[in-house]
């Protein structure tokens, strides 16, 4: 039989060293009663939360994945003929999900791949009702302060939801970046959506939540499905939230390897810009960017092309482990 091909998957973001041993014990131990409904409310998983980030309790609602979360919020805000803002290169979610509800999509524009609070403000019309931001930015790696965010919702009007996505969140290490759990307590209409998919390793358990005023939290749960996460993955989702020591470890290593790697790329006149994720966004011509995916498809590493995000002449490469990422760039030493 002929032996199958090492794949390395760097298209998807997904965590290098996956998941907590810690988890993988818990997994692996218990008898599961999985006769049994989950917790509806998802009580103790939502107090791990509330412990860990300080934040309220009774304004956090968990999804399966933030895309239920980004989903609830679209299904919940948005009519026929509304609209949303959208920066020009952020997570194709949004606008798929805000047209599924009816609104029509707006785009802003972007300086330099990063957002235009300037030009969010520009788009707004009477029939805005969600802007949304991923905050770093998916696929483009940038973010925007603390203040820039202040003064985007100063001025926006407050019958707005701002939807600030922190999937990446975990990965900053700037000290202008801010999470934004404060900032729901000054705007009503903040929504802040978090992930266990990326550092915490937990893509495939399909969990997680948001964190917005008691008013729109309250709306929010109308639209929550009774039974919307599992018991196993709630029960995952803690034991990985209180191993604080695996999280660093992610942490640390993703950025370790990230610098590493975006040194090589460069030596190699491979043009990278500054990514805040667990992930490095590459620029070039759009024929080098064809040329470099297909070559290293052919070695069995995949990484993604940005064509759907309007950025055909760029790549998203996943931060994956030491080897992986040396396998990379030792395919792309071979590319003539
Ligand atoms: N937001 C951003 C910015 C993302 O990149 C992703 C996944 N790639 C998601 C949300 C959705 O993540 P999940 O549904 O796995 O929580």
């Amino acid at each position: 039989m002929k032996k199958k091909k090492k794949v390395i998957k760097l298209s998807a973001n997904e965590s290098a060293l996956g998941v907590s041993p810690k988890v993988l014990k818990l997994f692996k131990s218990r008898n599961y009663k999985v006769f049994k409904y989950p917790d509806s409310s998802a009580k103790d998983l939502r107090k791990t939360i509330s412990l860990n980030f300080k934040c309220k309790f009774n304004q956090i609602i968990c999804g399966s994945g933030s895309d239920e979360v980004i989903q609830m919020i679209c299904q919940l805000f948005i009519k026929q003929g509304d609209e949303v803002i959208v920066p020009q290169y952020s997570f194709l979610m949004y606008r798929v999900y805000s047209s599924i509800a009816g609104a029509k999509v707006v785009f802003s524009k972007e300086n330099n791949f990063k957002v235009s609070t300037d030009d969010i403000i520009k788009k707004v019309s009477k029939k805005t009702k969600i802007v949304f931001i991923a905050n770093p930015n998916n696929p483009t790696g940038t973010y925007l302060t603390r203040n820039e965010i202040v003064d985007l919702l100063d001025k926006l009007p407050k019958s707005i939801i701002l939807v600030l996505d922190g999937a990446y969140a975990e990965y900053v290490t700037k000290e202008d970046y801010d999470h934004g759990f404060s900032l729901v307590d000054q705007f009503e209409n903040v929504v802040i959506t978090r992930t266990f998919s990326k550092a915490y390793g937990l893509a495939g358990i399909r969990l997680g939540w948001c964190y917005s005023s008691e008013k729109v939290a309250s709306i929010l749960n109308k639209v929550k499905g009774p039974f919307n996460t599992q018991r196993l993955s709630q029960e995952m989702a803690i034991v990985a939230l209180d191993d604080k020591e695996y999280l660093n470890k992610v942490i640390k290593n993703n950025q370790e390897i990230k610098i590493w790697f975006e040194v090589e790329l460069n030596k190699i006149k491979i043009k990278t810009r500054s990514s805040e994720g667990n992930f490095s966004f590459v620029e070039m011509s759009e024929k080098e960017a064809k040329k470099i995916s297909v070559h290293l498809a052919n070695s069995g590493i995949f990484v993604r092309e940005l064509d759907s995000y309007g950025l055909p002449n760029c790549l998203r490469i996943t931060i994956g482990t030491k080897e992986e990422m040396e396998a990379t760039i030792n395919s792309l030493n071979n590319l003539s």
